[in-house]
């Protein structure tokens, strides 16, 4: 079950309308600054599976929390933002390089003239797809308790824990910043230490504080450097995102989290908010992510870049 299907056509090839959209929102492109795109995919996840269920509970929560933003003084009503969720990417279970084709295909049909795509997982492998069909002059700042630094895993060098070596292939180290980092394997460190991949622990948010931690982000960002947010959303402690596929102890807080991208997201032309197995959970999850998605919109809407 990932969502019903609306039979209508959305004009966008690889891309299934799907009834109960994010927000309520429209489907029709043409005139949308902000697209939505689900990916129902999880054929690599290797402990909890489940994260192809990922979009329609995100949507659900999206229609069942307050959609007007009180620090921006915003409605993220249909009327005043022009956003369309155009469904979902067609994939096939297990089928990883082909899920990536789909995401980039998609992604570079919707993405020219638009303010953000953003992208509904699914697992976090679904990230290289877009980023290849974005420009490649762009950060990518990943939150996410792990590297996904691996050079190959599962049989695969396209497994959601290989994600981000591959965007350090595509992109080179310096375009890579993470975010909340707390559980990697020996290699995958000695990598990062040897790219010069740059790094803030869950210990340097609570030390510095959210605010501080997005301030030097901006700071290091080269002037007119647009930001690929990609949100995994185990980068959050257990207690406030439990249904994850790999859950780790010790993470960021849901308010650390909106804290940082309220501060980045005028700069970014990309979110995706990944790894959300809603079946572990009691809906919780699935509103982290949406309210992560609604922030960053309020954000974006109110300072464009
Ligand atoms: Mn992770
Ligand atoms: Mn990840």
């Amino acid at each position: 079950m990932t969502g019903k299907q609306l039979r209508k056509s959305n004009g966008i090839a690889g891309a299934k309308p799907v009834l109960d959209t994010f927000l309520g929102a429209g489907i029709d492109v043409a005139d949308a600054k902000y697209v939505i795109l689900g990916v129902p995919f999880d054929g690599t996840s290797s402990f909890r599976r489940g994260s192809r269920r990922g979009p329609a509970a995100i949507r659900e929560a999206s229609q069942n929390i307050e959609s007007f933003c009180l620090l921006e003084g915003i409605h993220l009503d249909a009327a005043s933002l022009p956003i369309a969720d155009i469904g979902d990417v067609s994939v096939r279970p297990r089928r990883v390089e082909g899920m990536l084709r789909s995401v980039e295909t998609v992604v570079a049909q919707v993405f020219p003239s638009r303010q953000a795509i953003i992208l509904l997982g699914g697992e976090h492998s679904l990230t290289l797809g877009a980023v290849r069909a974005l420009s490649h002059d762009i950060l990518v700042l990943q939150f996410d308790a792990h590297m996904d630094l691996r050079d190959s895993y599962g049989g695969t060098s396209y497994s959601h824990a290989c994600v981000a070596r591959r965007v350090v292939e595509l992109l080179g180290p310096e375009h890579l910043v993470q975010v909340g980092t707390r559980a990697v394997d020996q290699q995958e460190y000695e990598f990062a230490q040897a790219q010069g991949i740059r790094r803030y622990t869950v210990q340097d948010v609570e030390q510095l504080g959210a605010g501080a931690i997005a301030q030097r982000i901006l700071d290091s960002l080269p002037r007119g450097l647009p930001i690929y947010v990609s949100v995994d959303m185990d980068v959050l402690d257990p207690a406030f995102a439990p249904a994850v596929g790999n859950p780790e102890p010790g993470g960021l807080t849901s308010l650390q989290l909106l804290t940082i991208l309220r501060i980045l997201a005028p700069r970014a032309v990309a979110l995706d908010v990944t790894e959300v197995a809603p079946q572990y959970d009691q809906g919780l999850t699935a509103l982290c992510a949406a309210r992560t998605i609604t922030t960053f919109l309020c954000a974006k809407k109110s300072q464009p870049r």
